[in-house]
């Protein structure tokens, strides 16, 4: 083993797990898509690779290609280790919701240099954002995984039986009272009407317009025009609640980092 055809690729680990009584199994998110493959001796103390094989770590490595068997790793060099998300609970705990995510919504050899980009951009944000910004970089890292994934959420039309095609226009969120809500059987936002009328099903929630008008700023927005927006943090709840009961749904099961994250929050 080990002899196989190199190549060559960039990766961020995005699970690990113990093989053996010597090796690791890294899950990699590269610019190809998901892939596992195999760390040799990485859990002996000395090992030269562990510094590069960390969780939330951007490298480039050098693999052997093994046919019937994960790919080896031969060499990995640090490109950026997003080491504050080791060090920081927090943090790290936003890092493993991101990483959950993509790991739940992307089948192995699923996924494209896009996929890498957006995980790769947004635990470098996580690394440097106050500790206030990091729900929006959660917002946005949902809304374009999810498009990249296929579920996008309709968020400028009415997705209710009335059925129109006019867009829906939240103008001046500040003064509209009206609750929205949320569907994500229907995978996106109803009117106010719709709302009304289908409140009671089980998967329906109410979502106010500035909610709305935050989450559409998400998938419209550059990140750095939406880092610039104040949010209250009874706003930065309501949105989280709606996201988790979205992803959920599609799921069909929970996220365990987002358990552990109202876990720290309510320890602080
Ligand atoms: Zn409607």
């Amino acid at each position: 083993m080990g002899t196989g055809r190199l190549y060559r690729t960039d990766g961020i680990v995005i699970h690990r797990r113990s093989q053996g009584e010597a090796d690791r199994v890294l899950r990699l998110c590269t610019p190809s898509g998901k892939v596992d493959v195999l760390a040799k001796g990485a859990r002996k103390l000395r090992s030269r690779k562990a510094g590069h094989i960390e969780l939330f770590c951007r490298s480039s490595f050098v693999l052997s290609r093994v046919p019937n068997y994960w790919d080896i790793i031969s060499q990995a060099e640090t490109i950026e280790p997003h080491s504050r998300l080791q060090s920081d609970l927090l943090r790290g705990t936003y890092a493993r919701y991101a990483v959950e995510l993509l790991d739940r919504f992307f089948a192995e050899g699923q996924g494209e240099a896009a996929l890498y980009d957006l995980l790769n951009h947004t635990l470098s944000w996580l690394c440097e954002a106050d500790d206030e910004g990091l729900d929006l970089v959660a917002r946005f890292y949902e809304q374009h995984l999810l498009g990249l994934a296929g579920f996008r959420p309709e968020l400028f039309r009415c997705v209710g039986e009335h059925g129109t095609s006019e867009p829906l226009r939240v103008t001046k969120p500040e003064l509209c009272r009206r609750p929205f809500g949320f569907d994500p059987e229907r995978g996106g936002v109803l009117c106010p009407d719709c709302y009304q009328a289908d409140r009671r099903r089980p998967d329906v929630v109410a979502l106010s317009p500035r909610a709305l008008h935050l989450l559409r700023a998400c998938q419209v927005h550059s990140y750095s025009k939406l880092m610039s927006q104040a949010v209250p943090n009874g706003l930065h709840r309501e949105l989280e609640r709606a996201m988790h009961h979205y992803v959920t749904y599609h799921l069909g099961h929970n996220v365990r980092a987002a358990a552990f994250l109202h876990q720290i929050r309510r320890g602080r």
